[in-house]
């Protein structure tokens, strides 16, 4: 049995064909690396790397040494580079334009098997809180539009190198994605009085709670109703905000410690499946800012896309979202360290 579904901000259709590839022991899983000798993010191979941008490490270390808790360094493969140049359209317009742009690489411990989902939540925070920095700072550069920090964790998710690292492209372009999100909660925000599209589609599942995986003062955490992907979830702030940028300590705080939980849930179901952790934002100065609300979407990739899904540009989902949500509540750990005078469930 098959239903059509359309998310409601973006108005893209998803079919969610429950049982047709529900085949969990033959979906792809993550292959364990052993510590290749010469792995460019581990610690002690920093001369291997372009220079980094930004690092968390024991006072008195030097730069481009070890000591570093999360190290941030230029792509050295960058999709967009700050200097980029198209001989046929040096000053951008018609449809070829310079790949201008920033693309950044946030390693997330100086250890090669670091799994995000396996570090300690102050780690994770120190991690998140390095996105932030990084984001706040490449919004500032001249000319971008927006940006999209991401995870691939795993052969299936683009992945290449297995090191956990972070990235944080800034586009000077607002990408069809986030267009159609942006141009969704601008319809809503038209019909609703103002109210935000994505504030709304929070209030809907805490008040159907069948999606929701976790209902947290800060951060909710759903499996989003027109889901593409088995066992999608979408974290969102419950504040207002444009971008993870913009996001306040206690927010990065709590998103520590649930992605790392949500990630566990998820691989105790389909065990070392590769998967996207994907956040886009727009700078809080850019006219697009008042409308977007930031989240942050978990993608499993347990199933490849095939030729349908490419060619009609409809993703077939055979988990539906309320079973997806289900399952992921009973495989959720409950070791959340939770601080005196802070009482999220
Ligand atoms: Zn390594
Ligand atoms: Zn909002």
């Amino acid at each position: 049995m098959s239903e059509f579904r359309q998310d409601p901000i973006t108005g893209r259709w998803a079919i969610v064909a429950e049982g047709r590839a529900a085949r969990p022991n033959e979906y792809a899983r993550l292959p364990r690396s052993p510590t290749p000798p010469d792995c460019p993010f581990c610690a002690g191979n920093e001369s291997r790397t372009p220079p980094e941008v930004s690092a968390y490490r024991t006072a008195g270390t030097p730069a481009n040494g070890p000591g570093w808790s999360v190290r941030t360094i230029p792509n050295k493969f960058p999709t967009l580079a700050p200097d980029a140049r198209s001989p046929e359209s040096p000053r951008g317009g018609g449809n070829r334009r310079p790949g201008a742009g920033h693309h950044e690489v946030v390693i997330v411990s100086p250890s090669h098997a670091g799994l995000l989902a396996e570090l300690a939540t102050g780690q994770v925070r120190e991690v998140f809180r390095m996105v932030r920095e990084r984001l706040r700072s490449l919004s500032r550069e001249p000319g971008i539009r927006s940006t999209v920090a991401f995870e691939n964790s795993g052969p299936e998710s683009g992945g290449t190198l297995f090191h956990p690292h972070l990235q944080v492209v800034a586009l000077p372009e607002i990408p069809p994605t986030l267009a159609d999100e942006l141009a969704g909660a601008g319809r809503y925000a038209h019909r609703h009085g103002g109210v935000c599209a994505f504030e709304a589609e929070v209030a809907r599942e805490r008040e159907e709670t069948v999606r929701m995986v976790v209902d947290s003062p800060k951060i909710v955490a759903y499996a989003p109703f027109a889901s593409g992907h088995p066992y999608e979830m979408r974290l969102v702030p419950v504040r207002h905000a444009p971008s993870w940028a913009e996001a306040t300590d206690s927010e990065v705080e709590r998103l520590a410690e649930l992605v790392p939980r949500l990630l566990r849930a998820v691989r105790d179901r389909l065990p070392d499946v590769s998967y996207n952790l994907i956040s886009r934002g727009v700078p809080p100065t850019a006219p697009e800012a008042r409308s977007y609300h930031w989240h942050v979407d978990l993608v499993p990739r347990a199933v490849r896309p095939d030729g349908f899904e490419v060619g009609s540009g409809i993703p077939v989902n055979p988990v539906p979202p309320e079973v997806a949500a289900e399952e992921l509540r009973e495989r959720l750990d409950h070791s959340v360290e939770v601080g005196p005078g802070r009482p999220d469930p």
